[in-house]
């Protein structure tokens, strides 16, 4: 029987690149191959020479529609094949298989708020709900705001074959986050923008929106963002090496800072877990720090390390790049 590919990319939109997706009906031996969409509907063409090309880079089984549904993720390309300005996977590609000896690990955790219309899941329609602290990990109604969507979705996910290796409630209510990893940069990439569009997709059929803004409610609310941790072989093995990473990233810490996602400085501010964004620091154990290295990995010697400075809005292609590259090239030049 014929099946329906959902052909879905990443579009040109500023500051923050959006999902899109469109239907593809399929005869059922056919294998999703390139396709092709406006790109002056999506800020990546101009009217007179509108065509950009999908190209399939991943392809999992469709959760919501089931049956020999597919999700199809591509990479935009232009008409000669070659990457797309917006499309920054290709980069990860290329840093990816340079640094391939050093087999890099990523998991992200994802954080997101669910609006219902202009306010927060569950919130009063005057005034705020009681203020922050039984909402991290709760359970009841009178705390808890979407977990029927959650679920759905971190079923999806698993219907899908993805990564997804937890969620949880978050601090501000209406807050959650799942996590994906840990896997290579690329693939963790690919996974988080699939897994993505799925909250967006299944939240649609709750009538919720699920939003990526990195600080939803200014004031004395939590921000959204999205904890990458990350290790490489040696670090996986051994101390020191995580703590070079650490350092690596110091001396790096502007150029990362600039591309961990717009909007950066209204969560970086040295309050709700954060460190400041202008000041790199690291630490065991320190929620309050730009890179922790968690306990039990300062127990064991060995480990990963968590880069809590990119935003819920980052692009997981951009800010694994970046990690890689400066974790890696660091250590190729023993550290210095
Ligand atoms: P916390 O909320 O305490 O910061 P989480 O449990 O939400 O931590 O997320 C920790 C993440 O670290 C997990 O999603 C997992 O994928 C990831 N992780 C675990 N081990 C490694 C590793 N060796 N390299 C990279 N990531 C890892
Ligand atoms: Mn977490
Ligand atoms: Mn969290
Ligand atoms: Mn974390």
């Amino acid at each position: 029987m014929a099946y329906k590919a959902e052909y879905i990319w990443i579009d040109g939109a500023e500051p923050t690149q959006k999902l899109r997706s469109k239907t593809k009906i399929m005869a059922d031996d056919e294998i999703p191959g390139i396709w092709g969409f406006d790109g002056s509907s999506t800020n990546q063409a101009a009217g007179e020479s509108s065509d950009c090309v999908l190209n399939p880079v991943r392809v999992v089984p469709d959760p919501i529609r089931g049956g020999a549904n597919k999700l199809v993720l591509c990479e935009v390309l232009l008409t000669n094949m070659k990457p797309h300005p917006t499309n920054k996977r290709a980069a990860l590609v290329t840093t990816a298989k340079k640094y391939a000896k050093h087999e890099m690990w990523f998991g992200i955790e994802q954080e997101y708020t669910f609006f219902d219309g202009i306010k927060p899941l569950g919130w009063p329609d005057n005034g705020f709900p009681a203020p922050q602290f039984g909402y991290y990990c709760g359970v009841g109604a009178d705390e808890i705001f979407g977990r029927e969507i959650v679920e759905a979705h971190s079923d999806a996910c698993m219907v899908a074959g993805l990564t997804i290796a937890g969620t949880n409630a978050e601090v501000m209510p209406a807050q959650w986050e799942f996590q994906i990893g840990p896997i290579g940069p690329v693939e963790c990439s690919d996974e988080m923008w699939l897994a993505r569009w799925l909250l967006y997709r299944i939240a649609e059929d709750f009538g919720v929106s699920a939003t990526l803004n990195p600080k939803p409610i200014e004031g004395d609310w939590n921000g959204a963002g999205a904890h990458t941790n990350f290790s490489t072989k040696q670090m996986r093995a051994s101390y020191a090496p995580i703590e070079q990473a650490c350092r690596a990233l110091g001396e790096k810490w502007e150029l990362h800072v600039k591309n961990y996602g717009y909007g950066i400085e209204r969560r970086l501010t040295g309050r709700h877990e954060t460190a400041p964004w202008n000041r790199f620091s690291w630490g065991v154990s320190n929620r309050a720090a730009s890179v922790r290295i968690p306990w039990q990995v300062a127990v064991a010697k060995k480990g990963y390390a968590e880069d809590r400075r990119p935003n819920a809005n980052m692009d997981p292609y951009t800010v694994t790049r970046l990690i890689t590259d400066t974790v890696c090239s660091y250590a190729e030049k023993g550290g210095k």
